[in-house]
């Protein structure tokens, strides 16, 4: 019987919700290109309920005890003799999630003799040191496509909020003045502009179809170009490098993974070579960003304004600077796990337990690493390698 170890964001402060919003989801048929939702036996949960924070417990409780396994679930998971650390030990398979990650570094790996399975509900496995589970044999998955929509339409809430200058505006309705001036005074149209994806990817293609209706002018950039009739269709213009695509773009959306190919790739450099007042939303990973010249771009006008949701590390620290720069329009980690969302990662890490438990492969596109190399979806779009240096930094954020 395995033992699973789960890491979850904490419950509400206010307590476990008891009623929501809203009685019910939209029910979806497949994704955009035609892959099906997950697929698992069944579910014990609500569609639509709070199952990402710690009482949620990704619905798995009952599923998991029935088989005769041990599940364990956690939101402490950094600093030292953390419940993380000390449950890893005799854990089979650990589950994490990237908007509260539990960093699995080589450290953790070498003190867990027994993992065999590192899941994530959600898309991205950059927490995981994915050249040590490499080196380790042990399988890497995810549940591709369950948030992907689910960012994009947060990427462009986040573009016009920046150009529109709506976060200011509504402070100054809270603060109780009409300062139509001080509002508009930053607030532009995006009609005419150029907005630029890194990737154009499930998440990158997806806000480009939704921004086209808003008439701005569309550019992406990836390792592998689109077919030509989508380019045809949304009138994309494909750059060869990111050089290329940002000297053009007013507004630059980043969405490729985190590996050691694109770590960093906004540093000084290259937002220098960005248009002056351009902006940058980066809700793929922080470590993307150079954390310190996002600032200095943003104080000096080199950039109009910066939003995302992602941050290194998470939970961002107090004193993280991103928290005070000018101009910036962040959210916690929260694009992929909107409660329909939840819904949908919950199901695919169900669907993936299942496969593993009854010896059923799990589907390609949700591997990322198998038998000691990239696999799957992660042979596609990761290279090999650690992007998780630093991590320790998480244990110094304080629960308000
Ligand atoms: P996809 O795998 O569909 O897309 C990723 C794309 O990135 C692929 O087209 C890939 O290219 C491309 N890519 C990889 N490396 C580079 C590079 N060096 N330069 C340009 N393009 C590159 O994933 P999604 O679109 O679903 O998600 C993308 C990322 O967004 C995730 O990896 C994750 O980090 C982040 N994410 C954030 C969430 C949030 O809550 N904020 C939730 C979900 C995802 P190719 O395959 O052609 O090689």
């Amino acid at each position: 019987m395995a033992k699973i170890v789960c890491v979850l964001y904490d419950d509400p402060v206010s307590g476990y919700p008891s009623t929501y919003a809203r009685d019910d989801l939209p029910k979806l048929e497949k994704y955009a290109d035609g892959q099906t939702l997950p697929t698992p036996k069944a579910i014990d949960f609500q569609p639509g309920s709070l199952l990402g924070s710690v009482s949620g417990e990704l619905g798995l409780r009952k599923y998991l005890e029935s088989q005769g396994h041990t599940l364990v679930v956690t939101s402490d998971k950094d600093g030292e003799g953390c419940t993380l650390d000390k449950e890893l030990v005799d854990a089979d398979i650990v589950i994490s999630q990237p908007f509260w990650p539990a960093y699995i570094t080589a450290e953790r790996i070498a003190k867990a003799p027994k993992l065999k399975l590192a899941i994530t509900a959600g898309i991205g496995s950059d927490h995981v040191d994915l050249q040590a589970a490499m080196d380790r044999g042990i399988t890497v998955a995810e549940v591709t496509y369950c948030n992907s929509i689910s960012v994009s339409e947060h990427v462009v809430m986040m573009i016009l909020g920046l150009v529109r200058n709506y976060i200011p505006s509504y402070n100054w309705v809270i603060k109780g003045g009409w300062n139509i001036a001080d509002c508009v005074a930053r607030s532009y149209d995006v009609e005419g502009m150029s907005v630029g994806t890194v990737a154009a990817g499930r998440i990158g293609l997806a806000v480009l179809k939704r921004l086209k209706p808003f008439d701005m002018k569309l550019h992406y950039t990836d390792r592998h170009r689109l077919p030509e009739a989508v380019e045809k269709e949304y009138g994309l213009t494909y750059h060869a490098t990111v050089e290329d695509m940002v000297k053009v773009c007013d507004v630059v959306t980043i969405n490729c993974p985190l590996h050691p190919e694109t770590e960093h790739l906004f540093d000084e450099k290259l937002i220098s070579k960005m248009k002056r007042g351009a902006y940058i939303v980066n809700t793929a990973r922080g470590k993307i960003c150079d954390r310190d010249a996002i600032v200095r771009a943003l104080e000096s006008g080199q950039l109009a304004g910066y939003a995302g949701d992602v941050w290194f590390p998470q939970p961002a620290p107090q004193d993280h600077p991103w928290r005070t720069m000018p101009h910036h329009g962040m959210t916690p980690h929260i694009s992929g796990s909107s409660l329909s969302a939840q819904t949908r990662y919950a199901a695919g890490t169900r669907e993936i337990l299942e496969c593993w438990f009854e010896g059923r492969p799990i589907r390609s596109e949700y591997l990322i690493v198998d038998g000691g190399k990239l696999a799957g979806v992660g042979a596609h779009s990761y290279s090999a390698g650690n992007a998780t240096k630093g991590a320790e930094e998480a244990a110094r954020f304080k629960k308000v």
